[in-house]
């Protein structure tokens, strides 16, 4: 059975109340570009995406979704358009009337810093200004029946969350509560909720955390499930499996995003397969789903599992063990899908950093496509290989930037000398 949510809409598409699970995903194309972006979309839909978002993270990107509509509609593709909005309010607002939904982080709508000693009136302040900066951007949508999702990622909590709660699903929770309750206050319930963190422990702990939390406050949004920043290949699809599939199986969730870093239609097969998961009972991602939930709600161990599940090959055994951060044998790379904002190509990046550091038993390696959430979201890794742009990239030592603009050339070896340097590697 599914958890019961409202209906919220999006273009043609309807989310939550009961419908079929939707499958979405993201360009990765320069939103200025208009016709590598709407062939990307095309090829996208064409593998069953039935939403597709496209990062509009300034005006120029915002305006340009105008034409990008336009050439769908020209092409009879009439696919939901969501804005993925980064930091720019006035990008957001453009967004909302052009775009079937815009996807926005509440850390991003609060402009004060935390500090010790704020006393609750402070912290009233903060909301009511966070209010007042939403509130036009709630107006354009309601003219313009744009839904909204609130996006709160693990990596990017705002200081005063954090402040209260820590670095925790809790304050993942909480973040989203705190703009529910205020989008309530302010007439507006045409809202979908994501909790997303490269944990997957954390992701699934952030999204049952919110559940309880709306029924409390009798609040029945739908969610958007993802694990974030999951990678490629089977390391990337097992991850996202075994943060999505045990909450579908729980009848959480109304809409999926694989993300990994390949091209975005190489996310569709899994994706679907998520998003049937209810029905189909022998599939391995539904067997990997029903392992990775007996092991979040600590039904089983590892031992048993073996013995339990002796038809899963023990390679998918020690890659779900791994995506759950239950034994480690081999690093763990945190990747970025990708976006318009990407500067290189992350892909080959990701399989020179992956060749070179597979073997690095229990380091957390992230590769990401652009500075703009680091080191945030790179998820408290050891090592960060970031993408500055022209070619070259910056090296971080978990938060601290010990290497600026190497060329992407050198970058792999500067990357194992700075591991070997620091005696880990092996
Ligand atoms: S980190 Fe990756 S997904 Fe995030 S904005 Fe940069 S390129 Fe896009």
């Amino acid at each position: 059975m599914r958890k019961g949510s409202i209906e919220v809409k999006a273009g043609n598409i309807i989310i939550g109340g009961g419908n079929p699970v939707v499958v979405q995903s993201m360009t990765n194309t320069d939103t200025l570009d208009t016709q590598a972006t709407v062939s990307q979309i095309i090829r996208m839909v064409g593998q069953g995406c039935q939403m597709v978002r496209v990062t509009a993270a300034d005006i120029p990107q915002a305006e340009n979704l105008y034409k990008i509509k336009n050439e769908l509609v020209k092409r009879n593709i009439d696919v939901p358009l969501v804005a993925d909005i980064h930091f720019n309010p006035k990008a957001a607002e453009i967004s909302a009337s052009v775009a079937d939904k815009i996807r926005i982080n509440p850390g991003n709508y609060v402009d004060r810093h935390w500090r010790e000693g704020f006393t609750v009136q402070d912290y009233r302040d903060i909301l009511q200004k966070a209010k007042e900066n939403l509130s036009p951007l709630i107006d354009i949508c309601k003219k313009h029946s744009t839904s909204i999702r609130i996006g709160v990622n693990h990596g990017s909590l705002s200081e005063r969350i954090l402040f209260k709660y820590g670095n925790t699903p809790l304050a993942m929770a909480e973040s989203a509560m705190e703009f529910l309750r205020m989008f309530a206050e302010m007439d507006f319930n045409q809202i979908v909720v994501s909790m997303k963190a490269s944990d997957v422990a954390v992701m699934y702990r952030a999204n049952k955390l919110l559940v309880e939390k709306m029924e409390q406050e009798r609040m029945y949004y739908p969610l958007h499930l993802g694990v974030t920043e999951a990678g490629n290949g089977e390391d990337g699809r097992i991850k996202s499996i075994c943060g999505i599939a045990p909450l579908l199986l729980q009848g959480i969730g109304d809409t999926v995003r694989v993300s990994l870093t390949e091209k975005p239609e190489n996310e569709m097969p899994i994706a679907l397969q998520l998003a049937h998961i209810a029905e189909d009972k022998s599939s391995m991602t539904r067997k990997i789903g029903e392992i990775a939930y007996n092991l979040l709600e600590n039904k089983i161990t590892k031992e048993e599992i073996r013995s339990n599940y002796s038809d899963i090959p023990d390679f998918v055994i020690k890659d779900i063990l791994q995506a759950l951060g239950i034994e480690r044998y081999k690093a763990e790379f945190v990747a970025c899908p990708s976006c318009g904002r990407t500067k290189y190509d992350i892909e080959s990046a990701l399989e020179k950093v992956k060749k070179a550091c597979s073997h690095l038993k229990g380091l957390k390696i992230a590769v990401m496509g652009c500075i703009v959430n680091v080191p945030g979201e790179m998820a408290d890794a050891d090592y960060g290989y970031i993408g500055a742009g022209n070619g070259t990239v910056n090296l971080y030592k978990g938060k601290e930037l010990m290497m600026a603009h190497i060329n992407e050339s050198e970058a792999v070896d500067k990357l194992t000398e700075l591991i070997k340097h620091d005696g880990k590697w092996s």
